[in-house]
């Protein structure tokens, strides 16, 4: 893709040829491609707010050159207002500089600016309010009558309605409560996700620019002194740390393991069930919500893989808990299930037989724990058939399987195992490489 930004040799003096002058960058080189989103983080004073402000002609190199879009932007003194419309930018608290009587003005007067019709201008003003997430009933209040958190989404909008292909936001949630730095983060990110935009976001939170940004441009005094992909940068984790700045907590957790020779993680059944041990499954595709969510696991799978570091699953298929999907004894998955209804699909993988207690087969005689009959062609193809159970998790991130409770089941069951895990190593929808194979896992 073309660079839609390029920086060469840009310095910045502030007050030139007076004792207060400051150098505030110095010899900043960099491009950004159309569609990334960039991260910007260094200590303050470091330099971002001086750098972002060249991005749309409002700071005029002392030195360097700029061009936007291919275009030199300092060629034509004359024509820098264009720019102004190719490059959004929302400063820090924005919303110190809304001043029209209602907010729909307010989003608005960039739009009619750039000499919009009115019914163009509506559309956008709407758009961009749904973009925020501002409600539109409050279009028409005077953005002096809204909470901070609202102000805020004003201003983010104002810049968004101009269509910028590039929006560069300079520390957007800057004073917000921790819930209203997420949604306003996540707008920008939906955003640029919906429309493509550019985006260069300041920010000195770590972990916002690991979970938005796919590039990190750190600066440090005046210079920059890592522009990379997100992974590349965290994983110089030592350099940031010198620089001042922090690395998100999961980077340091991987990071420590990395450093002391972990290479795959074990995690025993993780699957939801019904009380601690967590060998009685009630349901084998998802995480138990005690641990966190499908989503998580996936997180963590991306996180540790980025340090080399594979997730190893247990799974116990030789039983399942009486209180579970599968069987339900309980109730709580509903009328169906193994023990209420004999034309359950799941009828076949138990056995059932008055001479047993309880009127079925179970683990060591505990009723909480019903068997499976490991041959019964629906459960050996729902654990190891096409996007079953071991497909769904390695495609989910896990590295492979080691069962604790593998002396219970029969050789050809753990072959299939053994062939599923094996299939979907090398299935492109499974994010992680094949890794070395892991001591002891099938
Ligand atoms: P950051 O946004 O990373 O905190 P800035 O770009 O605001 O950094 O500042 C870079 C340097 O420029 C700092 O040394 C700062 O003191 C100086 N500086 C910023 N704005 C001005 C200004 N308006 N006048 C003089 N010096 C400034
Ligand atoms: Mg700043």
């Amino acid at each position: 893709m073309a660079d839609i930004i390029k920086v060469e040799h840009l310095s910045y003096v502030y007050n030139p040829g007076l004792p207060t002058a400051v150098t505030a960058l110095d010899d900043v080189s960099f491009t950004v491609e159309e569609g990334d989103f960039v991260g910007i983080i260094g200590a303050t004073g470091s330099g971002k707010s001086t750098l972002i402000t060249h991005m749309n002609g409002l700071n005029k190199p002392t030195s360097g050159k700029i061009y936007i879009d291919g275009r030199d932007l300092w060629a034509d003194p004359e024509k820098i207002r264009d720019f102004r419309f190719l490059t959004g930018l929302v400063f820090q608290y924005p919303e110190y500089q809304l001043f029209e009587e209602t907010c729909y003005k307010d989003i608005a007067f960039g739009p009619k600016n750039m000499g919009l019709d009115e019914a163009e201008v509506d559309r956008r003003v709407h758009e961009a309010a749904d973009f925020v997430g501002l409600d539109p009933a409050l279009l028409e209040r005077s953005p002096f009558e809204l909470s901070g958190g609202q102000k805020r989404r004003v201003a983010v909008a104002g810049v968004m309605a101009m269509k910028p292909r590039i929006l560069v936001l300079d520390e957007p949630a800057a004073g917000l409560d921790p819930e209203g730095r997420d949604d306003i983060l996540s707008e920008v990110k939906e955003y640029h996700k919906k429309t493509g935009t550019t985006v260069l976001l300041v920010s000195h939170s770590m972990e916002d620019i690991a979970k938005y940004a796919n590039r990190v441009l750190v600066m440090s005094n005046k210079k920059i002194a890592m522009y990379d992909t997100v992974e590349k940068v965290f994983a110089r984790a030592p350099e940031l740390l010198g620089l001042g700045l922090s690395v998100p907590q999961v980077t340091k957790i991987f990071l420590k393991l990395r450093e002391m020779g972990v290479d795959y993680l074990y995690l025993n059944p993780i699957f939801e069930a019904h009380s601690n041990h967590r060998y009685n499954t009630a349901d084998y595709l998802n995480v138990d919500p005690l641990l966190g969510t499908n989503e998580d696991f996936e997180t963590l799978c991306k996180e540790a893989a980025k340090y080399g570091i594979g997730i190893v699953l247990d799974g116990v298929f030789s039983h399942t808990g009486s209180d579970s999907r599968y069987f339900n004894r309980e109730g709580r998955y509903g009328e169906g299930g193994a023990y209420r209804d004999p034309n359950s699909p799941y009828r076949s993988w138990y056995d059932f037989d008055p001479k047993h207690e309880g009127g079925y087969r179970s683990w060591w005689g505990f009723e909480t724990l019903p068997e499976v009959n490991e041959e019964t062609p629906s459960f050996v193809e729902f654990i190891t058939g096409e996007g079953g159970v071991i497909d769904t998790w390695l495609r989910r991130g896990a590295a492979g399987f080691r069962l604790d409770v593998a002396d219970e089941l029969p050789d050809d069951f753990i072959e299939k195992i053994r062939a599923a895990v094996k299939r979907g190593r090398i299935n492109p929808l499974s994010p992680l490489p094949l890794a070395p194979k892991p001591q002891g896992a099938i």
